[in-house]
């Protein structure tokens, strides 16, 4: 059996490329996880997902331990066979969202206590539920639980809160166990202070993880600030393992990590903006719903090969959009996808030929420009 893996095949400058492999297939890195929160990836068929080019997917702990429960799931099979997607799946430990959706939240140094923003039911979440939850699950890459400091936070609060994250960290690598074939993440955590993010970093090596996260950033902090964290903390970590950026984000704010050397990361952003009415293309963010795409018949992205590209106008996006068809939905969140999936090509490319720095020069070059221009 495939043994979980990564292998390096490229750098330029910081950034690097690669493979990760699974028993369920390959990870071609830097990768961009979809976000499949309730065991589906919103308005997308699991096949039509496949179609933009991802490579493995990401599901919510918190979201599925809540409804329809782990215990059911692995009742049917296992996500990936109750969601009919046979790829790698990651998941996350659910520390993230009981600290932004769960409320009457209690935290110990066993783990914490709260309440469902479903319906309010009182639940309890340690290192060790987090990993029977995702064994349950059957992810091939698992997350350490860890806990997510709330916003605005001190340093001395970070500092107590990164330390507790490391003991669970333990508490996660020894629940976790020897399981061939799947793969447990550490969470790198000390918010945007260099000592801190040093120590946790080192806390997490002497552990021993197959991958390593860098989380607590794209919280609100800015994107100075989480690339002024990226100019170092990737460098704390093996470099033989991957890194992963949890979180993030907008097109620039994956170019500006990948080039600081991050191989995966993981955002609601394409899926959300398509049910909102956001298109992400080459030259910046189109506004679908505004009325100077009523009477336009050309695409969203004359260079994109996606459906919504190769098959519909502008005015009929716009329409759809206004008079809220369900294909609205379906038709800009597959557009965002693949578009972010090919950046991930792009940057993938780019590395392996050395061009990089080309690469992203074009990349921002292209955006300055503008929308297409006028008709
Ligand atoms: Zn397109």
């Amino acid at each position: 059996m495939t043994q979980f893996s990564f292998s390096l095949s490229a750098t330029d400058g910081t950034a690097r490329t690669g493979v990760i492999s699974t028993p369920r297939g390959e990870i071609r890195t830097p990768a961009f996880m979809p976000v499949g929160t309730a065991a589906t990836v919103k308005a997308m068929m699991p096949e039509s997902v496949r179609a933009t080019g991802a490579d493995i997917l990401l599901g919510n702990t918190y979201h599925l331990m809540l409804r329809p429960t782990a215990e059911r799931i692995a009742r049917l099979g296992g996500l990936h066979k109750f969601m009919n997607w046979e790829r790698p799946i990651l998941t996350d430990s659910g520390g993230f969202q009981v600290m932004s959706l769960a409320s009457l939240r209690k935290l110990t140094e066993e783990g914490v206590t709260f309440s469902s923003h479903i319906d309010g039911s009182k639940h309890h979440l340690t290192p060790e539920r987090s990993m029977e939850i995702q064994k349950l699950l059957g992810s091939d890459i698992v997350m350490a639980f860890d806990e997510c400091p709330a916003l605005p936070a001190t340093d001395a609060e970070v500092a107590k809160s990164m330390r507790l994250s490391m003991r669970w960290a333990q508490r996660s690598r020894d629940a976790f166990g020897d399981r061939p074939g799947h793969a447990l993440f550490g969470i790198m955590q000390g918010g945007v202070t260099r000592e801190l993010r040093e120590e946790s970093a080192a806390a997490l090596t002497q552990i021993g993880f197959d991958g390593y996260a860098v989380g607590g950033l794209a919280v609100g902090e800015g994107q100075e600030a989480m690339f002024s964290v990226l100019d170092y903390a990737p460098g704390f970590l093996p470099k033989d393992k991957p890194r992963y950026l949890m979180g993030v984000g907008k097109p620039d704010d994956i170019v500006g990590a990948v080039e600081r050397g991050i191989d995966m990361m993981d955002c609601v952003l394409p899926s959300r903006s398509g049910r909102t009415g956001q298109a992400w293309t080459r030259r910046g963010q189109i506004n679908i719903k505004n009325a100077r795409h009523q009477d336009d018949p050309r695409p969203l992205d004359e260079a994109c090969t996606c459906p919504a590209c190769r098959n519909y106008s502008r005015a009929y996006l716009h329409h759809v959009f206004r008079s809220q068809e369900m294909i609205s939905g379906m038709l800009l969140t597959w557009h965002n996808l693949h578009y972010y999936q090919e950046l991930m090509q792009g940057l993938r490319d780019a590395i392996a030929a050395g061009t990089l720095s080309a690469f992203v020069a074009d990349f921002h070059a292209k955006r300055a420009e503008g929308d297409i221009d006028p008709l």
